[in-house]
């Protein structure tokens, strides 16, 4: 006989998933509706203005999809990709590889920059591969969660606009932490998570594309390859047809409603304040332990650190034991960073003073003296 579901409580300071709020827990019991209530519309309409809230955009395309970042991730590249479209991706980690090998699977021609793990392009870099290439699309991602990488996006649009192409932007790691002005900066497609810097749980994924991607998507010369993620269908759901496309994860929405409901009351400005003070105190506690921090400071993000494991030390045993016997959650490497880093997150209703202290009497009793 299989016993009820009992978990162990965890402090989720890796990579994400971040600890949801208790309040977002409490809204994903509330009993479901149908997915074609209008009370339901209503949290979807909520939804879709607190996400333009906090993604300082008027996009009216800006909804949740049903699915993990990955499928946000997705829908950018299905909806705005055909076949032969040069897609120029800036790689500065294990994500933007990610983003390349989606573009190929859509049949983008796919051209990349590439900077070593932990470093962001600059924007006569930008420019010149946009000489180069000339794409259709250029993608970058603006948190780079493998590295801990903050890839600066002021005038990014600008260049893009005088290339003729968009701007596509992965916000997965940076939504709720780090500042961004989606449409001050001119991004085209965005789209992110719900269980980081929002602390809900994984399941539904913000994304948003401006009126001029909506164009690309409507002169289409072929379908959109996908159905899941198809956003002339998804819109007639979101707006006001309300055509049934998929049946909509009822609960997980009502999670992330209150989970932006809440960074709403806190403030977005208030909630970078936040998250940039606890970081930096993490930065220093860290660096008081001898340890060094594998991001230079300026394009560090405030979400997520890479911390450099000391040599002779194995980064995973001390990795385990943290989650065994202090019941704290970090990351490893990935990719490039495999075996050489710990990633640190602080991030959503998790960034917290007295997190860092609890990591940091963790750390120093764990390691070596
Ligand atoms: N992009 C970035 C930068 C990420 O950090 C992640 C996940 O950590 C993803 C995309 C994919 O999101 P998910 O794992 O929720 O599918």
């Amino acid at each position: 006989l299989i016993e009820p579901l009992s978990m162990p409580s965890r402090l989720l300071l890796g990579p994400g998933p971040s600890n949801a709020h208790p309040a977002v827990l409490q809204a994903i019991n509330t009993p479901p509706v149908g997915h074609l209530d209008p009370a339901f519309f209503a949290v979807m309409d909520e939804i879709q203005s607190l996400l333009r809230y906090v993604w300082q955009t008027e996009n009216s395309l800006t909804i949740a999809m049903s699915g993990t970042g990955t499928s946000a991730m997705e829908a950018t590249i299905a909806n705005v990709t055909e076949p032969g479209d040069v897609v120029l991706v800036g790689v500065i980690g294990y994500f933007g590889n990610r983003l390349v090998d989606m573009a190929g699977r859509y049949g983008a021609d796919v051209r990349t920059i590439t900077k070593s793990w932990g470093q962001v392009f600059s924007l006569d870099e930008l420019r010149t591969a946009l000489e180069t290439h000339r794409p259709a699309i250029l993608a970058l991602v603006h948190a780079e969660t493998s590295t801990g990488a903050r890839q600066p996006l002021e005038g990014v649009g600008e260049l893009c606009r005088e290339f003729g192409c968009l701007l596509l932007v992965d916000t997965v790691t940076s939504l709720g932490g780090v500042p961004i002005f989606l449409d001050e900066w001119g991004v085209d497609l965005a789209y992110s998570c719900s269980q980081k810097g929002l602390s809900c749980p994984p399941g539904a994924s913000p994304f948003t594309m401006s009126s001029r991607a909506w164009e690309k998507l409507q002169k289409r010369r072929t379908k959109v390859a996908n159905f899941y993620l198809d956003m002339t269908l998804l819109s007639k759901y979101w707006g006001s047809d309300r055509i049934y496309h998929h049946t909509a994860p009822i609960n997980m929405y009502y999670a992330l409603r209150e989970a932006l409901r809440l960074l709403a009351e806190e403030g977005i400005e208030n909630s970078w304040q936040r998250h940039q003070q606890n970081v930096e105190y993490l930065w220093q506690q860290l660096e008081d332990l001898g340890l060094t921090l594998h991001v230079e400071k300026e394009y560090r993000l405030p979400t997520l650190t890479t911390v450099r494991i000391p040599d002779g030390i194995d980064g995973k045993a001390i990795a385990r034991q943290l989650l065994l016997e202090y019941g704290i959650e970090i990351g490893g490497g990935l990719g490039d960073l495999a075996g050489k880093v710990w990633r640190i997150g602080l991030m959503g209703f998790n960034s917290r003073k007295e997190n860092v202290d609890r990591l940091v009497a963790a750390l120093r009793q764990v390691l070596p003296k």
